[in-house]
């Protein structure tokens, strides 16, 4: 296994001092899998005081004396911050949140076993090599996600893990093992214990893995606890020809067809769950007209509930809301959806229609291969440095000032003006412009 000098040393410095230390949880786990982990955690005998005394002479940030995490800031460009955290033992948990106390310990074993699943619960140094007091290495090689100890009683400590078997699941491929599986469907409701924000970072984690469409299809229970209308999206036929998939199906592999882009991955997960409540039936042909701004109002308010930023609640709302729409490719059309979105949401629509439409019947894709000639139309238009906003208009309110406007009148002049660029009925040229107002 390959870790990191800088790591190495840490664990050395400690080891120097009369400690025990190792790499554990996800860096242990990703090292085996041959990835290379995000951050490194190093769980010691040492407590935080004596962590601290142990590298005095470094850059450390105290994170959290309380669970006692002290993060050492080193000149290893590839992990700059590198977490070390003394033994802990978790108390008695009584609401599915957290531990009623934490308390420090000197044994390695104590610490792996208050960890969620065998995956996670290994640990590692140059010393001992690698220690698995729980079949960890035997579970990742065969892709099975387990609870450490009882499930039952490790999802009803901390229903967050049921979340992070979910994310686990999407990021490796893993399947649940029986047990752990059959006690985390039954506790599932106890995630409305849990704080929201730690919800979405888990939910956030999950549309991002390469698994993602399987587990969003296979957990819809799951995840219906906090988005309750995606329930009735599983099995829902939509009886209509361009739809080859039932509605969940259908939005799990739009999810898996946009790049790994939290806002993209999120707004395809709720761009059509609104279609069940939308659903009507005429001459035997399934329609389900205002899917997308019902579909954007069922993002915006679960999104709010998991305490997503204000910024990524709008972004996925302005997706949705148009997500289905048919955009013109004429100049002047690309030119007013420029001025609407700006590039970079229009190249987002692009992408999401495309995923959209890859989900969909085989002629769906043909059919609407022109439709999607507005984004080169737009590329085209920015690199041509055609004016389609107000900011590249040749005249500006002061201009408009001096010709003797006041208050609104000045930008219901310049739209107009705005308007004539783009129709091509003006050029972009002041004095034209100015004369054009005079
Ligand atoms: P990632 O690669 O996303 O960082 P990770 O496994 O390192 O994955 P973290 O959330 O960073 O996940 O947690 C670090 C370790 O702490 C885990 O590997 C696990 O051993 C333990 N852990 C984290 N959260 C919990 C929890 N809710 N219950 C039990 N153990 C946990
Ligand atoms: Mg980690």
């Amino acid at each position: 296994m390959h870790f990191p000098d800088s790591v190495k040393n840490i664990i050395k410095q400690l080891e120097a001092a009369g400690f025990e230390a190792y790499a554990v949880g996800g860096c242990v786990r990703d090292s085996l899998l041959s990835f290379t982990p995000p951050d490194y955690d190093i769980a010691t005998s040492a407590a935080p005081d004596e962590i601290k005394e142990v590298f005095s002479d470094c850059k450390i940030v105290d994170i959290g004396a309380k669970h006692g995490t002290i993060a050492v800031i080193t000149d290893d460009e590839n992990c700059r911050k590198i977490e070390i955290t003394t033994f802990r033992a978790d108390g008695e948990y009584s609401d599915s949140r957290r531990p009623d106390s934490v308390t420090f310990v000197r044994d390695l074993k104590s610490d792996l076993a208050r960890r969620d699943f065998t995956v996670n619960a290994m640990a590692y140094s140059e010393k001992t090599g690698l220690i698995d007091l729980f079949g960890g290495a035997e579970d990742l090689k065969n892709k099975l996600l387990k609870c450490v100890g009882e499930p039952e009683k490790r999802f009803s400590e901390d229903a967050l893990r049921i979340m992070r078997a979910l994310r686990f699941m999407s990021e490796h491929g893993f399947t649940c093992e029986a047990e752990t599986e059959k006690a985390l469907r039954k506790l599932k409701e106890n995630l409305l214990k849990i704080a929201p924000e730690r919800i979405m970072a888990e939910l956030d984690k999950l549309l991002l893995g390469e698994f993602a469409e399987k587990i969003i299809i296979e957990y819809v229970d799951v995840l219906g606890v906090f988005i309750p209308e995606i329930k009735d999206c599983a099995g829902f036929d939509q009886r209509n020809n361009y739809h080859i998939y039932d509605v969940l199906t259908h939005i799990a592999k739009v999810v898996s067809a946009v790049p790994k882009e939290r806002i993209l991955r999120v707004a395809a997960l709720f761009h059509d769950v609104a279609k069940p409540q939308c659903f009507i039936l005429k001459d035997n042909l399934g329609h389900t007209r205002g899917h997308a701004a019902k579909s954007a109002e069922i993002a915006e308010e679960t999104m709010r509930k998991l305490r997503y930023d204000n910024a990524a609640i709008k972004q996925v709302k302005l997706l949705i809301q148009n997500h289905d729409d048919k955009f013109k490719t004429d100049d002047v059309s690309v030119k007013k959806l420029l001025n609407r979105f700006g590039i970079e949401t229009l190249e987002q629509l692009c992408i999401l229609q495309k995923a959209d439409d890859s989900a969909k019947a085989d002629f769906v894709k043909e059919e609407r291969k022109e439709q999607y000639l507005f984004i080169e139309k737009a590329s085209e238009i920015i690199e041509k440095g055609e004016c389609f906003s107000l900011e590249q208009l040749a005249v500006n309110g002061n201009d408009l000032l001096k010709s003797g406007f006041e208050g609104k009148e000045i930008g219901i002049q310049l739209q107009k003006l705005l308007e004539a660029v783009i129709t091509g009925e003006a050029e972009n040229k002041k004095e034209i412009l100015l004369k054009r107002i005079g």
